[in-house]
């Protein structure tokens, strides 16, 4: 440092917010009356000035201790007086000095300055500190544009490392205090190297700014893209046409889903498709898919579960209600409801209702509904084949939808309805896959909480559904269904429980429905027996109602053209009835037939409830043909030939030509052939037609049988006899012979039926000769066939037209 230190006396200007450093020339502007004095004397006396800066800028009157003692002794250029008095003046710092005493201090600073740096080596050690700094320097320069180019060039010119440290030291960004302090160093290195330490701050501060920086514009230069993109989507869907629609409809999805409680995994695939298609031409067959897709996910109940409170006695009140008898039946449900209120779930057996149409399964299930406040639907399962029915087809099939469990869950708003699967035992299953299985998921209760329907393809919970499936027969019922369910059998309704049914739950209801609620319209019961008996042959009550329908109908009409109203009384008696129904579709059951050759009935049971079957056989000239027609199954088929075996080998016996099968052909012919017939049960009506052919003896038409038979004439017992018998009783069969081993079924039987039916126990084909053949012997069958002699089944037959035979 300076050993010939200098000492200056020079007025002094205080300077609020600005460090001048030396060779750092600065405009100033000055109004303080002090200040504008100082520059009065500096310009009196050679233009020197000492300029040092006020420590707090706000202070308008400084006195020494606010001004820091390190200035820059500078050289006023230029001086401008302003109209306002103000001073503008241009000054240039040339060395610091150090102030050492104030000389003046009233009307204006007067000082005696020390001058600290009049002398500046340019050593070689300093040579490198100043490389590093201008190295920093060029890379501030390069970060920050502020830095203007005369600067720039004025620092790399710089030779002397002191000027390079101060004139960049005047062009950093720093505060008044950092200035200060950079001004105080006197020392060259010291001040090359505290530069180079706030450069580099002041770089690192930048690079992070540019970074930042440089990830908004990128942010910004994306969103822009988008922004562009979008726009001019919006202008070529706008050409396309429908651009506006498709907005708007996008807009109502958007709030639909906005609206609607989904779970969290519909909802996510819910929003990836409104996105997919809000980047698609709102006309194109892929929005449209995608558009349906998600009406299907608006249209189903999720999550909008209904309260379910099982009261026993509330669902005793409405199976009452709405069904006539059914005791046993309402019982069992209310039994089932109960185990299902006591484990507190819906999980568990689905209650599965067996038996002929029109018994009541649907509607006990419609009343189960109503007494649990649940919402009821119901899908059919007749006729499926198909897996994809139940489960639906993936979504990139033409047409694709879901299946009829999600179908079905379309029609109701909560996700807790009583479902009802109709006819569950008439799902096929072949090449398209086992629809029974898919069902099978649906039931069951280990997997129904995540069923996946194909075109959803999203996990449904089927867990708090109310299950309840239907069907006609139990044996149809694919095993592994059948086990998870719960089975109550309703049988055939008896004639007098169908005049129940009608007179107190159907025809009210018909009326209702066909607005005659108001008008005095009655049914007499022997008119309704009229129906039932004459109009109807049935295990159910459907067809009744169907035919009550007609009778409100023609009411109805009489209504509109006035010629009923609402004080003349319409009544329907067994005489009107045929004005409204036409003639009698069934002969009346109790009418007399004719006992005829080789036409037996049979009990038959089928899918439609108990059935009489009509055998016939015939003989015609032939080489002892068996021909079987009418859509017999196998098993009836072996039936038939195990009856001729046996007629056979008894022929001796019965009378008859033991060769007599050597020119004969013999016919057997059961007709209704849209009823698919099959069992054992025929085998005893079978060798009853048979003998009755080959003899000439007619058959009793008053007696219908069933029973299986073996080769040596033994009856076995059969299954069904309950809905047999109704059956036999719906036609007006006086007589049935039933396996006696079967008698104990026969506790099942109404008492009034059994009273009005002579049910006669068979053991061997004996018996059953002797009671269903026609002859008139008191001596019994064999005697009369032995008075009768041997004879040859032919002679005796009139045959018209042997290429058609005919039956009386
Ligand atoms: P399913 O489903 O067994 O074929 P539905 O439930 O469709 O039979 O019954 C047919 C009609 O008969 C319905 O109108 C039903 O209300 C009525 N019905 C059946 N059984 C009874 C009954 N026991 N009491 C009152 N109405 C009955």
């Amino acid at each position: 440092m300076a050993d010939n230190a200098k000492i200056v006396e020079v007025p002094l200007l205080p300077l609020r917010d600005i460090v001048v450093f030396p060779d750092m020339v600065v405009p100033l502007f000055v109004g303080r009356d002090k200040s504008v004095e100082a520059i009065e004397r500096s310009l009196k006396s050679g233009k020197q000035i000492m300029l040092a800066a006020q420590k707090d800028p706000q202070v308008t009157d400084p006195l020494p201790d606010d001004i820091y003692d390190v200035g820059t002794l500078s050289t006023i250029h230029q001086v401008v007086r302003l109209p306002d008095g103000m001073i503008k003046l241009l000054v240039e710092g040339q060395v610091r000095g150090r102030i050492e005493s104030y000389i003046e201090m009233e009307s204006v600073f007067v000082v005696s300055a020390m001058v600290m740096d009049f002398q500046r080596a340019t050593m070689l050690d300093l040579e490198r500190g100043r490389q590093s700094v201008l190295e920093a320097f060029e890379r501030f320069v390069q970060l920050n544009k502020k830095v203007g180019k005369e600067v720039q060039s004025a620092v790399t010119s710089a030779v002397d490392p002191g000027r390079v440290a101060d004139l960049i030291a005047a062009n950093l960004d720093l505060d008044i205090e950092d200035r200060q302090f950079l001004l105080e160093i006197s020392d060259d290195e010291l001040r090359l190297n505290e530069i180079l330490r706030l450069l580099r701050g002041q770089i690192e501060v930048l690079e992070i700014e540019k970074k930042i920086q440089g990830r908004v514009k990128e942010q910004m230069e994306r969103n822009q893209k988008e922004y562009y993109l979008n726009e001019q989507m919006k202008a070529i869907q706008g050409e396309l046409g429908g651009g506006d629609d498709g907005r708007a409809e996008l807009e109502e999805l958007r709030e639909k889903l906005d609206a609607k409680p989904l779970p969290e995994h519909a909802r996510e695939r819910a929003e990836q498709e409104l996105k997919k298609l809000r980047l698609m031409t709102p006309s194109s067959a892929e929005a449209a898919v995608i558009r349906n897709y998600l009406e299907w996910i608006l249209a189903i109940p999720w999550q909008e579960e209904r309260p379910l409170d099982i009261d026993l006695d509330k669902v005793r009140m409405v199976l009452d209600e709405d069904h006539y008898g059914l005791d046993r039946v309402k019982e069992r449900i209310v039994e089932f409801l109960a185990v299902r209120k006591l484990t507190d779930s819906i999980r568990g057996p689905k209650l599965c209702l067996v038996g002929p149409p029109g018994v009541g399964k649907t509607s006990l299930a419609k009343s189960i509904a109503r007494s649990l406040d649940l919402e009821f639907v119901r899908q059919s399962l007749g006729g499926v084949r198909d897996e994809a029915e139940i489960r639906g087809h993936r979504r990139t099939y033409i047409g694709a939808l879901p299946g009829r469990i999600v179908q079905g869950l379309r029609k109701v708003d909560s996700s807790n309805p009583v479902f009802l699967l109709d006819e569950i035992d008439k799902l096929a299953s072949d090449f398209r896959g086992d629809p029974g299985s898919a069902l099978l998921e649906v039931l069951d209760p280990e997997q129904n909480d995540t069923f996946m329907d194909h075109y959803l393809d999203l996990e449904l919970d089927l867990s708090r559904i109310f299950f309840i499936t239907t069907a006609n027969g139990l044996h149809s019922i694919p095993g592994p269904l059948r086990d998870r369910m719960e089975v109550i059998e309703l049988a055939s309704y008896t004639e007098e429980e169908k005049i129940e049914i009608a007179v107190r739950h159907l025809i009210p209801k018909q009326l209702d429905r066909h607005g005659l609620g108001d008008y005095k319209v009655s049914f007499q019961k022997p008119a309704v027996r009229k129906m039932v008996r004459n109009y109807t042959r049935e295990a159910g009550v459907r067809n009744l109602e169907r035919t009550i329908e007609a009778v409100a109908r023609k009411v109805a009409v009489d209504v509109v053209e006035e010629r009923v109203n609402k004080d003349s009384r319409t009544t329907i008696t067994t005489k009107t009835v045929r004005d409204y129904l036409g003639p009698e579709k069934f002969r009346d059951p109790d009418e007399r037939r004719d006992d005829l050759v080789g036409v037996t009935q049979g009990l038959a049971w089928t899918e439609v409830g108990g059935q009489v079957l009509l055998t016939e056989v015939t003989v015609v000239p032939g080489r002892g043909k068996l021909d079987v027609t009418g859509k017999l199954g196998d098993v009836m088929q072996e039936s038939v030939r195990a009856a001729m075996s046996y007629v056979r080998s008894r022929a001796d016996r019965l009378g008859i030509d033991p060769g007599f099968y050597r020119n004969v052909d013999l016919h057997v012919h059961v007709p209704e052939g849209a009823v698919p017939k099959d069992g054992p049960s025929a085998g005893i009506t079978m060798a009853i037609g048979l003998t009755s052919a080959l003899t000439g003896i007619p058959v009793r038409s008053d007696t219908a049988m069933t029973g299986e038979i073996t080769l040596r004439g033994r009856v076995l017992p059969v299954g069904g006899l309950k809905e047999k018998i109704l059956a036999a009783h719906r036609s007006g069969i006086q007589r049935v012979l039933i396996p006696s081993e079967t008698e104990k079924d026969l506790e099942e039987i109404p008492d009034d039926i059994r009273s009005q039916l002579e049910i006669i126990l068979v053991e061997e084909m004996d018996d059953v000769l002797q009671h269903a053949l026609s002859f008139d012997d008191p001596d019994g069958i064999f005697a009369y066939l032995e008075k009768r002699g041997m004879r040859h089944p032919l002679p005796d037959m009139v045959i018209p037209d042997s290429d058609q035979p005919s039956v009386n």
